[in-house]
């Protein structure tokens, strides 16, 4: 399968509402929070049939110092479950699930660093609170990173066995979009790799849930679903559905 299409951004031109100029704001910008504005993101539950009722009393957790969360927020809104905003360790009590959007890696887990989570996360999803991430998501849920250094280091979380290369997938004026063939859902989901970062390794126990030319792409580990790709973007809801019927019954 070719590459999908891809958008060049050009200086002047209007923002649209696929443009990736955007879409680097929303992912490059910090605990401040700008509009969604320009991003088509799920309209309603339209498209996402509901999911059953265990799951709809459920409340997931959006880690929300930095990143795309509004648009898991919408995500999760379509399909009828809570969410909450997590921006100290207080607010991880008695979630379902956490969520680890996409944006920038380093400046997510900085805020973590600064706002107390990183350990009290790490240690929540060693304890087995099931974890969802996408694109920096995954690199922060990732034991390793290919290149980080003691010149370069990166804290991640460390609670997913594979190691990813940050950026592989092209800078982001090369961002696109494509669609991914999920066997487990019987279909293709629509992805867009923006800056996506590549898996290279993973250990035994990860799952590959989905490959794209060639490549793992979505991988599970118990309860902890990752993408290297944003399903969040363009109304896509079935990963996240996947994910949360993967958690289903289990107790907060
Ligand atoms: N390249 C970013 C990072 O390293 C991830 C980009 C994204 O989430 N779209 O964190």
């Amino acid at each position: 399968m070719g590459r999908g299409s891809r958008w060049a951004l050009s200086v002047g031109e209007a923002p649209k509402p696929r443009n990736f100029c955007n879409l680097a704001v929303l992912l490059t910008t910090s605990i401040r929070l700008r509009t969604l504005s320009g991003i088509r993101l799920p309209e309603s539950g339209a498209r996402a049939a509901k999911l059953p009722l265990s799951v709809n009393s459920l409340t997931i957790g959006l880690l929300a110092l930095q990143g795309d969360f509004g648009a898991h927020v919408k995500v999760f809104d379509a399909l009828g479950v809570k969410t909450r905003l997590v921006r100290s360790p207080k607010d991880l009590e008695s979630l379902a699930g956490i969520v680890i959007p996409g944006g920038e890696s380093t400046v997510m887990s900085r805020l973590c660093e600064r706002y107390d989570l990183l350990e009290p996360l790490r240690e929540r999803i060693n304890e087995g609170l099931p974890a969802f991430g996408t694109c920096a998501g995954l690199i922060f849920l990732a034991k390793n990173i290919e290149g980080a250094s003691l010149t370069f280091p990166q804290t991640t979380l460390g609670v997913l066995d594979c190691t990813v290369a940050r950026n592989a997938y092209g800078a982001q004026r090369e961002s696109f979009q494509t669609s991914v063939e999920v066997p487990e859902l019987n279909d293709a989901v629509r992805a867009t790799f923006i800056r996506a970062p590549r898996i290279v390794a993973q250990d035994e126990d990860v799952e590959t849930l989905a490959s794209w030319n060639g490549e793992a792409v979505v991988v599970r580990q118990n309860k902890i679903v990752a993408c290297a790709f944003h399903p969040e973007i363009e109304g896509e809801t079935r990963l996240h559905r996947l994910w949360l019927e993967g958690i289903e019954g289990d107790t907060p």
